[in-house]
């Protein structure tokens, strides 16, 4: 039906989270309709950021500086540090705009099933991290999937000797939930109440 360099364009945005084939075709003729407003500012943009975006070697943040510029953000509050399965995590909790300490992205959760260990998050890094920093609160949030929760539990495990507060998300996320599906009320009403792990 169409040449096959719109049929890759097609297939290639069909991979992308949210975006299954239906959407991706009409995306890619709605960008090949309107070339200057949307297939050419596109273009700069996958250029320039494929370009300048680095991982915070600190948190693990995606940003064009690194450090990312919430490490960097001296107004934040360096004793308490977040914990998140992965970016899309710590972007939910920054537009829910509830937390003003520091974060630190794992890379995932533990999944026997799908062969993620220890050893593929950055956990050595976080400890790492506690053990060089002045850290008063270190607090779990991950999703109340299985996987979270088992995650959660060995990260307490690990930092048994170390002297921190540890506590984790309130009520309010869901059983199976990921915290970048949480609207922002729920997702700051679950950090406020946060409790203490025991
Ligand atoms: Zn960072």
């Amino acid at each position: 039906m169409v040449g096959q360099d719109i049929e890759q364009l097609i297939q290639s945005l069909s991979k992308l989270p949210g975006l299954g084939p239906r959407s991706a075709r009409r995306a890619v003729l709605a960008m090949l309709e309107k070339p200057e407003q949307l297939l050419h500012p596109l273009i700069r943009n996958l250029i320039e950021t494929e370009k300048s975006v680095v991982k915070c070697k600190s948190c693990g943040n995606l940003d064009s500086v690194d450090p990312c510029r919430l490490c960097s953000d001296e107004r934040r509050d360096g004793a308490k540090l977040c914990v998140v399965e992965d970016v899309a995590s710590l972007w939910a909790l920054e537009r829910a705009n509830v937390f003003s300490g520091r974060y630190h992205v794992l890379g995932g959760v533990l999944s026997p099933l799908d062969g993620v260990g220890p050893e593929d998050l950055n956990i050595g890094a976080l400890v790492a991290r506690l053990s060089d920093n002045k850290m008063e609160e270190l607090i779990l949030a991950l999703g109340a999937t299985v996987e979270g929760q088992t995650t959660s539990y060995y990260v307490v495990d690990r930092l048994s000797d170390v002297d921190i507060k540890i506590t984790k998300l309130a009520h309010g996320v869901p059983i199976g939930g990921e915290l970048d599906y949480l609207d922002d009320g729920t997702l700051g009403a679950a950090l406020t109440a946060r409790r203490p792990v025991t």
